[in-house]
């Protein structure tokens, strides 16, 4: 690929942002991946109207998924094909379960993490966790619902992702999103009557969360219909 200008200057020092965010960690994690990232890839590429300089658009890579991801134009079909796509997160996987459900209609279709595991007849053990076998499976599964949305090979009304990422509007696709954020002492007192306590995975996300809140951007207008921040 030729170098274009706009990689000159700045450019290196926002890559370095990048970079350090994403602690060099490959976010693209195609099959290959080497996970230690070297380069830093537009989510939106430029040519389709992404932002050059939004954070929310950058992320970082190994070389491997960039150079998979350069020729995939197909993957970025959902943006204009497809049905709209509105990406729910929040500190807490059931409270964004719940708003699915609530904004779900006929012909809507929901992936959801938990909803997977669950589907998949993952028994919790004794600590209240899921082995890790169904997490794992739920993982492949949703990632595999998320390469088919993104190559808006799924028909429907709509599809509501959920997340409990910070980083979810920088990883998946989508054309509005909501943030479900009750604020962290209804987050927390909801971890334990879930039994969720300690490093219990659903409270370090819920943790990982809120340590990341100060440096997050504004979420973007979107369809309007997100929640305010209550904290
Ligand atoms: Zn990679």
């Amino acid at each position: 690929m030729a170098r274009k200008p706009e990689y000159a200057g700045p450019w290196r020092r926002i890559r370095q942002q990048i970079l350090t965010r994403d602690h060099h960690t490959c976010q693209i994690r195609l099959p290959g991946c080497t996970t230690h990232a070297t380069q830093v890839d537009h989510i939106i590429p430029t040519s389709q109207g992404g932002a050059w300089w939004d954070g929310n658009n950058l992320r970082a890579s190994c070389a491997h998924c960039n150079n998979q991801r350069i020729d995939r134009t197909n993957t970025n079909r959902w943006q204009t094909k497809g049905p709209p796509i509105t990406l729910i997160h929040g500190p807490n996987a059931h409270h964004n379960h719940q708003h699915a459900h609530e904004l779900a209609q006929p012909g809507y279709l929901i992936i959801d993490h938990t909803a997977l595991v669950t589907a998949l007849e993952g028994n919790l053990d004794p600590k209240g966790r899921y082995p890790e076998v169904y997490i794992s499976a739920a993982g492949i599964a949703r990632n595999a619902l998320l390469a088919a949305v993104r190559k808006a090979e799924i028909e429907g009304r709509g599809i509501l992702l959920t997340s409990t990422n910070p980083d979810a509007p920088t990883l998946f696709p989508y054309h509005q999103q909501i943030v479900v954020d009750h604020g962290p002492d209804v987050v927390f007192a909801q971890l334990e009557e879930e039994g969720k306590t300690g490093t219990h995975p659903a409270v370090r996300a819920a943790r990982r969360w809120y340590a990341q809140q100060p440096t997050r951007p504004e979420t973007e207008g979107g369809g309007g219909s997100g929640l305010s921040r209550s904290w």
